[in-house]
């Protein structure tokens, strides 16, 4: 499997690297095994055998070898607690062809067509509620105040455009603009209102009400919400205990792993305790509601999960320092794959919610379609 050698490539080639990556992950690698009765054969060679445009390519025996030498990575972020196990049965698998692919989209845009007609979004200013202090307006976009409040400070902005899978440079760049303004907004009026985040869970699996496309605006007070303030406790820790900076070490972490993307002050990394499938980890101090690089480096990125890797359904999440110009923290952004939307089985079971994440995908895939993928 690609990752576990390249981690013990690491050691071999970049012993300073190694060290880094060492003070912040732990790896280990087992093989699971089992036994297979005889009846049980022609089943599982269908279930699990390689395919290609729905025919198998590989003969039973390489199947249930695949099956019978199963190599699962664990690999643990000993600041964050985080934790993902890769298994390399389901990250040895060819990834979906392009006209697979296509197929799929056009089953998806036909279904978020068919959720336009009634639709409330599509009229925001007549049927969404309104902040306080009025409404505010993009290019391409408008903000309203979300019906059912996730916090005090809960909105939404609402796209012009009824599909969330289509967007150019310039209406995503309106999206992040129109929510820094509410966040200056909110912040003005009420200056507690410290930490902005944004969050954009695209279709029903990634948690969305309604298909139309829409993005949540937060404001929280005093502090940033939970999982960001976790970051921010391991970061300080990891500082304390080696005198390093945490994001610059998991950065080159992943750079010695072959994990990351070059970007001009902008850490971008497929990450090695994802959460879920395909995570895409970027780390800025520049704001992506104003630089236009970061908005570009967003764009760019979506993109290439909806049009290279066929993702329809992800979250996208924004957690930002304080605005009370602090500096010590970046910009957190990551996209994570929700899975398809017409899969009746939830993307993640107890194990994501109460143990660690189990991955099928492989990042160096991921990271391969976004270094292909030259849109901007
Ligand atoms: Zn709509």
């Amino acid at each position: 499997m690609e990752l576990e050698n390249k981690i013990k490539m690491i050691k071999e080639q970049d012993p300073n690297s190694y060290k880094i990556f060492k003070s912040i992950f732990e790896v280990s690698s087992a093989l699971g095994t089992m036994r297979f009765p005889r009846s049980f054969h022609e089943k599982a060679w269908k279930y699990f055998g390689i395919r290609e445009s729905g025919k198998l390519v590989e003969s039973q025996n390489e199947t249930l070898n695949r099956l019978k030498n199963q190599r699962v990575i664990n690999i643990y972020n000993r600041w964050t607690g985080e934790g993902s196990l890769f298994n390399s049965l389901r990250a040895d698998r060819p990834g979906m062809k392009s006209e697979e692919r296509d197929k799929e989209l056009s089953g998806v845009y036909d279904y978020i067509s068919d959720k336009a007609s009634g639709c409330d979004f599509c009229q925001a200013e007549k049927y969404t509620p309104e902040d306080v202090f009025g409404r505010i307006r993009g290019k391409h976009c408008i903000t309203g105040s979300n019906i059912a409040k996730y916090d005090a400070w809960s909105s939404i902005i609402f796209y012009k455009r009824h599909n969330p899978l289509e967007f150019s440079l310039s209406e995503l760049s309106d999206y992040l603009e129109t929510a820094g303004n509410w966040f200056e907004q909110v912040f003005r009026q009420e200056p507690h209102y410290t930490h902005p985040f944004f969050v954009w869970n695209c279709l029903d699996k990634a948690g969305a009400s309604q298909v139309h496309g829409h993005a949540q605006i937060l404001m929280s007070k005093n502090r940033a919400y939970a999982k960001f303030e976790a970051l921010k406790r391991a970061a300080r820790m990891y500082q304390d205990k080696t005198g390093k900076n945490y994001f610059q070490s998991i950065h080159l972490a992943h750079e010695a792993a072959g994990l990351t993307i070059e970007g001009d002050e902008i850490g971008i990394m497929a990450s090695l305790t994802p959460l879920k499938e395909k995570e895409l980890v970027i780390y800025s101090y520049n704001s992506p509601f104003d630089d236009n690089m970061i908005k570009k480096t967003i764009f760019w990125a979506l993109r290439t999960y909806i049009d290279q890797l066929g993702v329809t359904s992800f979250n996208l999440s924004i957690s930002c320092p304080s605005l009370n110009k602090d500096q010590e923290f970046p910009f957190v952004i990551k996209v994570v794959d929700r899975g398809n939307i017409f899969k009746s089985t939830a993307d993640m079971g107890g194990m994501e919610l109460y143990g660690s994440t189990v991955i099928a995908d492989d990042p160096y895939r991921v990271l391969n379609a976004l270094k292909n993928n030259k849109i901007i």
